[in-house]
């Protein structure tokens, strides 16, 4: 469906929980957050009746994200359920890994096409610091893991953050030497924890070509700007949010996991979903992709929206 700015809207990116058994600093507040009631979460049911719904409006491809979508029970069902919708034609998760020894071979079987793994560093203390007791050797076998399922097309999400991880660009860089991923690195976005951590901390992702000059450029993914390093088996993709708002090229509507509509990450507005069915429920989504804002104000302000990151999925 054509939103009122002329953006194409096919795609979907649908929280499952709020839950996440890491706490990463610049998502979730320390003492993580309060449990909702199992009531308040959508059901099974819901999500796949969603994502139905915003197939018939023109959907065709669809995220599973969280807060951590493989601690959600019912995972397996929801993406069975998403993965047995004719208009779905791309069904992809997002993980922190560590779960995927155990499912990364189930989630396969249930019609998951492709997954974004996080790995913000690779030095297993400041993987234990950045995410608040989390091990880094998890992440990594469930990077192996989910190889070893088949998982062929593998993107690694790594948020830049300027005193954090920014030392490590090489180390980053020389895995897509080895291996055949996508390592995409992601300016962080002032919102939720780190809405007003020191500015130092936002890195724009021009600073990896700038330390780099090597990277040729290749085509654009999405909102990814990609290159290659020569003779490297895997890619880079920059993805800057904040330095490049890519808001005119914006194809995604997003769905918390407490079942609101949401036209932008960062904007205020959310349209209630539940209680809605058929009809009612596929009027309610055109109308909240027409009602999509035109951009985002991130560049001259903080997110707009009271939510953290875990609550409506990155
Ligand atoms: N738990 C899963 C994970 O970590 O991949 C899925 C949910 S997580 C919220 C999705 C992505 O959002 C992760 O790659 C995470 O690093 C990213 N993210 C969270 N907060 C962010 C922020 N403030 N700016 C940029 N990316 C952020
Ligand atoms: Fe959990 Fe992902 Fe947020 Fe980290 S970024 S706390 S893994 S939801």
């Amino acid at each position: 469906m054509i939103d009122a700015y002329g953006r194409t809207v096919d795609y979907l990116r649908l929280s499952v929980t709020d839950l996440c058994s890491y706490r990463c600093q610049y998502c979730m507040p320390a003492e993580g957050v309060r449990k909702l009631r199992r009531e308040d979460i959508l059901s099974v049911e819901e999500c796949v009746e969603i994502a139905q719904a915003a197939a018939r409006c023109g959907v065709t491809k669809v995220r599973i994200t969280g807060g951590e979508p493989l601690v959600r029970r019912g995972i397996l069902d929801i993406c069975r359920g998403i993965a047995a919708i004719p208009e779905v034609r791309e069904l992809c998760l997002t993980t922190n890994g560590a779960l995927l020894p155990e499912l990364a071979a189930p989630l396969r079987e249930a019609g998951v096409q492709r997954l974004n793994i996080s790995l913000d560093t690779l030095r297993p203390e400041r993987f234990r610091a950045m995410t608040r007791g989390g091990e880094l050797n998890q992440a990594l076998d469930g990077i192996a893991a989910a190889e070893r399922a088949g998982f062929s097309d593998l993107k690694l999400n790594t948020v830049l953050i300027g005193g954090f991880n920014d030392d490590e660009l090489e180390d980053f860089l020389a895995l897509t030497m080895e291996h055949p991923w996508e390592l995409r690195f992601i300016e962080l976005m002032p919102m939720g924890p780190c809405a007003h951590w020191d500015r130092g901390c936002f890195l724009p992702c021009r600073t990896v070509l700038e330390r780099f000059p090597a990277l040729e450029p290749i085509e654009a993914r999405g909102v990814a700007l990609r290159y290659r390093l020569p003779a490297a088996k895997g890619t880079v993709g920059l993805i800057s949010p904040l330095s490049h708002t890519f808001c005119s090229q914006c194809r995604r509507i997003r769905v918390t996991s407490d079942g609101k509509l949401k036209g932008c990450l960062h904007s205020q507005e959310e349209i209630p979903l539940r209680g809605l069915h058929g009809q009612a429920l596929e009027e309610t989504i055109r109308r909240g992709i027409l009602s999509k804002p035109q951009e985002h104000h991130l560049t001259e302000r903080s997110s707009d929206t009271p939510r953290n990151m875990n609550q409506i999925g990155g």
